[in-house]
């Protein structure tokens, strides 16, 4: 079993799929169980309020709205800063914006991937005829 650096405390521990200790794991639970709550109640609340008043570290809050865990669809004031650009959003990790261009770009690269990859079959003598 390997073992790592917890992440969050630094505590040394068997590093299974989290890359955080156990304890650290339940305490990010209770964190999350408390915006949680904290939101449903406060739909208005920003992402200032939220941390000064459930005592959840802005970071972490972050963190679990970026990795999708926490989803803002009815806290429209809960913002945070995209990690490309710095402009205020709040879901994934990018602003719309950049989410979109960032989207375009991959979808390029895509159509790259597809066009090498009909060129290969067309040169095998292959024809998919789907399914
Ligand atoms: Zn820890
Ligand atoms: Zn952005």
């Amino acid at each position: 079993m390997p073992i790592a650096n917890c992440k969050r405390c630094n505590r040394i521990f068997n590093k299974g799929r989290r890359d955080i200790c156990p304890q650290c794991v339940v305490e990010e639970d209770a964190a999350f169980r408390t915006v949680k709550a904290y939101l449903k109640d406060h739909r208005d609340a920003t992402l200032g309020e939220v941390t000064t008043n459930t005592g959840v570290d802005v970071e972490l809050l972050v963190d679990m709205i970026r990795n999708g865990r926490l989803l803002l669809r009815d806290n429209p004031n809960l913002t945070y800063p995209c990690e490309r650009c710095g402009q205020p959003t709040h879901a994934g990790r990018y602003c719309p914006s950049c989410a979109a261009e960032l989207a375009s770009a991959l979808s390029g690269a895509q159509e790259e991937l597809v066009r090498k990859v009909k060129e290969a079959a067309h040169n095998d003598g292959y024809y998919s005829h789907g399914q």
